[in-house]
């Protein structure tokens, strides 16, 4: 993707329009506001850091008028190449509308600016007993703004469910500079379509989000969590359906695979025997969560565990799931090329999903490690690769073969990272021609102009 060399022509009016204090051109910031989490990267020609939705407003209009390219950026720390600008233009960094305007506890809701990190909201909320789930693994790093954009999930999606559940209402600017605001502060709302489901989850294609109402709900008073591990993947999901048989609604099933699991040890120390992982969590009221723990224990006693170890408090569930963090870590230090999909599958498929993955190491010669959310289906199948393999074309047809039978199964590439630009290929492959056409539709609508995020998987 060819960098911009010289200041754009527009520049000086750019500046008039939106005023030069939020506005970057040194060749440091460009270069950090062309990357994310994934590999690609393309210079922006500006970064506009904008502190205000009018300012926003303002940017926007100009664009549109000079059909030049915006691409929105939160934190930067996406898996899927959605901030990069490929198409150069203004890279529009929503960093500085940071603050956390309210939390009200009588109304149950957060009123915050998208630029504010996750876990600054889930502090700001439990200061007042309240819980805010949403809890992708990156929430010390990753913005609400760029949450909401792809619909990020985590581990608590099982009991609590996706960013979508969370969002009440939003404030957007669309490509036209014209600002909506959708939803509300109630919890329920019928007014009209589902205005705030097209937006989430739309990747910056459709407007920039510039405030968001976001439903909490009280804070769990407990939590507690069980581990075990089992001699294969065959124990480990006969165990995720006793749990669920048993009538358990976990916050979290995790599970790991044998590669995940010997790069842990490699790695760091206490991670138990066995070559498949199963972590439970539970949380509730102290005296329920105790009479759960129980159960549980006494459900995966009867599963053959190779291994059992119970966290009955915050604390040593904290020490599992520090463990738990360290397999994505676990697998970068083996000094190979983490290519990490976040593919979802029926829930039934999910050992299905296992046995494929050993068959692609067969076919493909390479490693595959599975660890993720059980739960939800949402398996992070990671192919290792030596680093100057990573684009090979065994890469890229182990990955067309894992696309193809997932969808066959009815699931998705991507549960949780979105589509753009990383699984681009895959888009025509994955959707439907009538799927495909209603998004252009939409697309078009609202941004008429295709100046919004362009180059991802609508074009
Ligand atoms: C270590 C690690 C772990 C991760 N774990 C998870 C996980 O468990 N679950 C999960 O879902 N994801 C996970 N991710 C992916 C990533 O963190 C999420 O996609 C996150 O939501 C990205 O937020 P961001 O602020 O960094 O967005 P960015 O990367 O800046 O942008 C992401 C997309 O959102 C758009 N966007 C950003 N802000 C706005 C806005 N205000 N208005 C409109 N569009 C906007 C961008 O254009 C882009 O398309 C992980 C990433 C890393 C690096």
């Amino acid at each position: 993707m060819t960098p911009s060399s010289s200041l754009p022509s527009w520049l000086p009016a750019l500046k008039k329009a939106v005023g030069a204090s939020i506005l970057s051109t040194d060749a440091e910031s460009l270069q950090i506001h062309g990357g994310d989490a994934w590999f690609a990267h393309a210079l922006p020609q500006v970064v506009a850091s904008p502190r205000t939705t009018e300012e926003v407003s303002r940017l926007l209009k100009f664009a549109s008028k000079h059909r030049i390219p915006v691409t929105p950026r939160g934190a930067g720390r996406g898996y899927v190449g959605g901030c990069v600008p490929v198409h150069h233009g203004i890279s529009l960094s929503l960093s500085r509308m940071n603050k956390i305007k309210e939390v009200s506890l009588a109304d149950s809701v957060a009123v915050v600016q998208p630029g504010v990190i996750t876990v600054d909201l889930k502090k700001a909320a439990e200061a007042k007993g309240l819980y805010y789930p949403p809890d992708p693994a990156s929430f010390k790093e990753s913005s609400i703004g760029g949450n909401i954009a792809t619909n990020a999930g985590g581990p608590r999606c099982l009991k609590y469910g996706v960013t979508r559940n969370y969002v009440l209402g939003l404030e957007v600017v669309l490509a036209s500079g014209e600002i909506v605001r959708t939803g509300s502060r109630t919890h329920k709302n019928k007014m009209g379509f589902d205005l705030v489901g097209i937006f989430v989850g739309s990747e910056g294609m459709l407007g920039v989000v510039t405030e968001a109402t976001l439903r909490l709900i009280p804070s769990p008073k407990a939590r507690a969590a069980a581990v075990a591990t089992f001699k294969d993947g065959k124990g480990a999901a006969a165990a995720v359906s006793r749990i669920q048989q048993a009538g358990f609604l976990p916050s979290a099933l995790e599970v790991a695979d044998a590669l995940t699991l010997r790069a842990a040890r490699a790695y760091t120390s206490n991670v138990p025997e066995g070559n498949a992982f199963l972590l439970v969590e539970i949380d509730g009221q102290p005296p329920a969560v105790r009479a759960e723990l129980k159960l549980l224990h006494s459900v995966l006693s009867g599963c053959q565990p190779v291994e059992l170890h119970v966290a009955p408090n915050d604390a040593a569930c904290e020490k599992l799931w520090q463990m738990r963090r360290e397999f994505s870590y676990s697998l970068k230090a083996t000094g190979l090329t983490k290519l990490n999909e976040d593919v979802t599958v029926p829930r039934g498929r999910l050992l299905d999903l296992f046995h494929f993955a050993e068959k692609l190491e067969k076919k493909f010669k390479l490693q595959v490690a599975c660890f993720g959310h059980a739960g939800d289906g949402n398996i992070h199948v990671n192919l290792m690769v030596v680093p100057e393999r990573a684009n090979s074309k065994e890469a890229i047809q182990a990955l067309d073969a894992l696309f193809a039978q997932v969808v066959a199964w009815g699931g998705v590439i991507t549960g949780e990272h979105g589509v753009g630009l990383a699984k681009k290929r895959w888009w025509p492959t994955s959707t439907s021609p009538q799927l495909r056409d209603l998004h252009q539709t939409m697309k078009k609508a609202l941004d008429p102009l295709g100046i919004l995020n362009p180059g991802k998987f609508l074009g």
